[in-house]
């Protein structure tokens, strides 16, 4: 079973033709990396399966429901984007609970779910901070907290680490991708980085110029690479 779809997507911002005719089928529970050059569509597709843009053409399913047209509310997704756009004046817990607290989840349930989720990231001794107190590293966690506390079907990742020195960013990949081993939810982690991806991903999907090139499993995209382009950018060329 599939749980996110790209169906023919097409995608102009005017005359420029960002996605071609997008086919992209990501099986359930599974972590795909969205791997390509800077300008090759990436955000724009992440964008069409987060409800912040419009396909041109064609259709986005999420968890088998047909969500072209719903608003990012409706959608049942979560997004952690490169910047952690944490809200500054409340606490890591306020921050975190805030999914919950605008559908109206009650304070006891929320209280239990924000200490859930913390525990996992390991930043339960935190919850009393705001942002402004924590180390870059601290926050992208809280930023994940935030992301996952209302078990979303889908989970979306737009370069989470690249703000983080190269340390943070090693200890960073290998905490994000036993997270998502621990969750329920589908991930779709855009990267131009091929280490990044081809450790971090169960099936990696390489882009080019708007067109998907291959998708497979890291040790099959890197062995036999559909392509020159793939070939070359993964590292391994003819
Ligand atoms: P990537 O994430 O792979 O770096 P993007 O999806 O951000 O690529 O961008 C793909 C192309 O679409 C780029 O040429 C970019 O300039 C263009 N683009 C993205 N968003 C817009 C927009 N809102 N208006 C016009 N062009 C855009």
């Amino acid at each position: 079973m599939s749980s996110v779809l790209f169906k023919s997507v097409v995608k102009n911002f005017g005359a420029l033709n960002v996605l071609r005719s997008l086919d992209l089928a990501v099986p359930d529970h599974k972590f795909l990396a969205l791997l390509g050059p800077s300008g090759c569509g990436k955000t724009t597709a992440l964008r069409l399966l987060a409800g912040l843009d419009m396909p041109t053409a064609g259709k986005v399913f999420i968890g088998e429901r047909d969500v072209t047209r719903l608003q990012p509310r409706d959608r049942d997704i979560a997004m952690v984007f490169q910047s952690y756009a944490l809200y500054p004046q409340m606490t890591v817990a306020e921050n975190i609970g805030y999914p919950l607290w605008i559908r109206g989840t009650p304070e006891a349930g929320r209280k239990a779910k924000i200490g859930e989720v913390a525990a996992i990231l390991e930043i339960g001794h935190l919850l009393d901070r705001r942002p402004r107190q924590l180390s870059g590293g601290q926050r992208q966690r809280v930023a994940l907290a935030r992301a996952i506390v209302r078990d979303p079907a889908a989970f979306l990742m737009d370069e989470p680490l690249s703000n983080l020195d190269a340390r943070l960013r090693l200890t960073m990949r290998g905490e994000i991708k036993r997270l998502c081993q621990r969750l329920s939810a589908t991930t779709i982690y855009v990267t131009h980085d091929q280490v990044e991806a081809l450790t971090m991903a169960d099936l990696v999907a390489v882009m080019h110029g708007g067109e998907l090139q291959q998708m497979a499993p890291p040790i099959d995209i890197y062995d036999r690479p559909a392509n020159r382009f793939v070939a070359t950018f993964v590292g391994n060329p003819p």
